[in-house]
């Protein structure tokens, strides 16, 4: 399980992910499922939540992250209607996008879908 050192975050490719997720962010730390290191948009998404965690903090991101998605759960909204709905996930999405300005590949939009 390989960990490298990027552009103000640690990489981590092969580390535990949740099912369903291909990475997820803890930290500083970007945890990456095998076979995905080299999606941009991923490492793009996921480099926008380190700076959440900084803005924000470990138990500020937690309660944003959690509450948002309890409130949409409890809006009847499915789990994957509640994740697309927490703004930390919307901004990430959005800036992952935009910082990649030429054409997204396909297979990186798919991978939109996934990340934590
Ligand atoms: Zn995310």
């Amino acid at each position: 399980m390989p960990i490298e050192r990027r552009d103000g975050y640690w990489l981590w490719i092969g580390g535990p992910v949740p099912k369903g997720a291909d990475a997820l962010t803890l930290g500083s730390v970007v945890i990456v499922r095998s076979g995905h290191e080299a999606s941009p948009y991923l490492l793009r998404h996921e480099q926008v939540h380190v700076r959440q965690w900084r803005r924000h903090g470990a138990i500020g991101f937690g309660v944003r992250y959690l509450g948002s998605y309890v409130l949409w759960r409890t809006r009847l909204k499915g789990h994957r209607g509640a994740y697309l709905r927490i703004p930390l996930e919307i901004e990430a999405d959005w800036v992952a996008r935009r910082s990649l300005s030429t054409a997204v590949p396909a297979n990186d939009l798919a991978d939109a879908s996934r990340p934590t």
